[in-house]
């Protein structure tokens, strides 16, 4: 059975490279029937908070990537916070240590320094140089006498490590590149270097699916599989795939800090689960040659680790946006009603809320609904019914302005007060008709229109809105742009 795991730290806000991961495990787990492990990886006591480990757990259930064991629903390898597991770690640690997979290092900070830059002068390896690999028990009393502290490293084995890549293929690390690594801080801390694959192990994962960085990581967790496995801690070493890097702005990896990475931008935007989920799953796969835009559960059923592209994935904000659009349409009429309630109310939308008038609401929506490319835009597409006053916005009012539309917008007025309000036809040919007095076509004689009644150069159709914000208000509205 297919076991994976999702296993982040809790630092920071969770960021679009890290949704990819859960994305990519997470679909893999549902389009196998297997099993989605959540584990939280905060063995760092000075950069995880506790902030971020919510918002971790909120973002996966907004996103609707579930977990079958993890935080708050438990399972068979409770806890699932490796700070609630340090005594697991130290076990193991002792485990390796007596069975000789691993060492005590005194090697300070300077010595290691000094050895590096000898051994790059010298043109070899800089790794660890194996020091302390075979210390006598004479050497050990003399370091213990000096008052070292040791860390716990791992011994790599001599030869090097192959193993197929479900991304990339077959991979093979010589020994000269993986030396012996650390495992446990002189002060005690595990590292993530020993804590990720034991949990990996005792958790029983069967595929490790994680981003392109971590690829030197796993010659070194092989390794310690092995050991494990000796040891009688784990049963089998998992399969690996690698998770193209995402580039970003300049082909520049897309990085945590940049802010087009954060998650919560794209929830504040009113991005659509489903049309995040779809662009994301875009970075390194794709559903067919030609098609783009599908829903969550057609690509959980047509999901293959093999079908990732190893190469580099190029984050674009445009073609998530579009296909985010694409996902709204595709929306039944009163889901996009539902998920827009948000950005209705306070404290997304600017009019008090008993001037919020339903009826005009629902008349509306359905033309937002084949417009809008994210989901916060509603406010300012509507506010123009629910405002007493239309937004002042003086850019906009120089735009549609230029000239003088004063005798424009009065001619306007004229045929709008005589016009039939019972079809936008009726409104659009007042304003038509209004344009032609004055030699303008009817896109340059709405402008001064739109902006009289809505404040803005842009919004939705024009004589809908006009038809559903009304005759009096609309005429209104003209007046005051002309006194
Ligand atoms: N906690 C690690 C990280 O967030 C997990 C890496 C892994 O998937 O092995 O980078």
């Amino acid at each position: 059975p297919v076991r994976v795991r999702f296993c982040p730290s809790p630092t920071g806000n969770p960021h679009v490279g890290l949704v990819r991961t859960a994305l990519f495990n997470w679909a893999f787990a549902r389009h196998h029937g297997g099993t989605m492990v959540f584990r939280i990886e905060d063995t760092d006591a000075a950069r995880d908070s506790e902030e971020s480990y919510r918002q971790l757990l909120d973002a996966m259930r907004w996103l609707g990537l579930d977990w079958d064991e993890g935080p708050e629903v438990g399972g068979p390898h409770a806890p699932y916070r490796q700070s609630e597991r340090m005594d697991v770690y130290r076990d193991v640690a002792d485990r390796l240590l007596k069975g000789g997979h691993a060492y005590h290092c005194y090697c300070t900070a300077e010595e290691l320094d000094e050895r590096r830059e000898a051994a790059r002068a010298a043109g070899k390896p800089s790794g660890y140089d194996g020091h302390c690999r075979e210390l006598t028990a004479e050497r050990i009393a003399g370091y213990e006498a000096e008052g070292r502290s040791a860390i716990v490293r791992f011994r790599m084995p001599d030869q090097p490590i192959t193993f197929r890549d479900l991304v990339r293929g077959e991979l093979t690390f010589t020994p000269e590149n993986v030396p012996d690594y650390g495992i446990v801080r002189a002060n005690g801390a595990p590292l993530y270097t020993l804590v990720n694959p034991v949990d990996d192990a005792l958790m029983e994962i069967t595929h490790v699916l994680r981003g392109e960085d971590l690829l030197s990581s796993t010659p070194r967790q092989i390794a310690l599989y092995k050991a494990l496995i000796e040891l009688g801690v784990a049963k089998a070493i998992p399969e690996f795939g690698h998770l193209p890097y995402v580039m970003g702005e300049g082909n520049k990896k897309l990085s945590k800090r940049d802010p087009q990475s954060s998650l919560n931008l794209y929830r504040e935007r009113g991005f659509l689960r489903e049309g995040l989920l779809n662009y994301l799953s875009l970075l390194g796969w794709s559903f067919s040659a030609d098609q783009d835009v599908f829903t969550v559960a057609q690509m959980v059923e047509k999901f293959d680790i093999a079908d990732v592209n190893a190469n580099p994935a190029r984050f674009d904000l445009k073609k998530a946006e579009s296909i985010n659009a694409d996902h709204i349409r595709m929306l039944g009429e009163a889901e996009f009603a539902a998920a827009c309630e948000p950005w209705l109310q306070a404290p997304h939308a600017p009019w008090a809320p008993e001037d919020f008038d339903r009826e005009a609401w629902e008349r509306i929506a359905p033309h937002a609904q084949t417009r809008l490319t994210v989901l916060s835009d509603i406010t300012a597409n509507v506010d123009f019914l629910f405002l007493k006053e239309p937004v002042e916005d003086e850019a906009s009012w120089q735009k549609a302005m230029k000239g003088d539309p004063a005798a424009l917008l009065t001619t306007a007025r004229a045929r709008l007060e005589a016009a039939d309000w019972s079809s936008p036809e009726s409104l659009k040919d007042a304003v038509l008709k209004a344009g032609e007095e004055h030699g303008l076509k009817l896109g340059k004689a709405q402008a001064p229109v739109r902006v009289a009644v809505t404040g803005r150069t842009v919004g939705l159709p024009l004589f809908e809105s006009l038809e559903i914000l009304g005759r009096d208000r609309t005429l209104a509205r003209i007046d005051a742009a002309l006194a």
